[in-house]
């Protein structure tokens, strides 16, 4: 089901990064739902409004259906849907660095460049 963005995104050089992103987070929630379905072990108690609906999917339902792995790659999808829209986007959240395009092919997600991923992952950023 094709959804229809906004117009105002087709000039973005990180398109492809952010088609990429969308795909990735559609195949993550797609496999949560079926979980879900499979499972179907959560009653509709149609009290709920929507909005927490979708607060409570994001905090507590998704812990049963999804890794740790794949939750926080949600959260860091969703991250970089802010960046996206705050113009920010293949930024490096530390030094400010212009994330390197095969970077970002590989992983579209990243907040870091390269070298601040490395801090990261040995502890040292703060
Ligand atoms: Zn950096």
């Amino acid at each position: 089901m094709p959804v229809k963005t906004k117009a105002k995104a087709a000039a973005n050089p990180y398109q492809p990064f952010i088609d990429a992103l969308k795909k990735k987070q559609t195949e993550l929630l797609d496999s949560y739902q079926r979980d879900k379905a499979a499972g179907n072990a959560q009653p509709d108690d149609g009290i709920q409004d929507l909005a927490d609906k979708a607060a409570s999917a994001y905090s507590k339902e998704l812990n049963f259906s999804l890794s740790d792995g794949e939750r926080n790659l949600l959260m860091l999808i969703d991250e970089a849907f802010v960046r996206v829209n705050n113009d920010t986007y293949g930024t490096c959240g530390n030094c400010g660095n212009t994330i390197g395009e095969k970077r970002l092919q590989a992983v579209p997600w990243t907040p870091f460049c390269i070298d601040c991923q490395e801090l990261q992952e040995k502890g040292l950023l703060s």
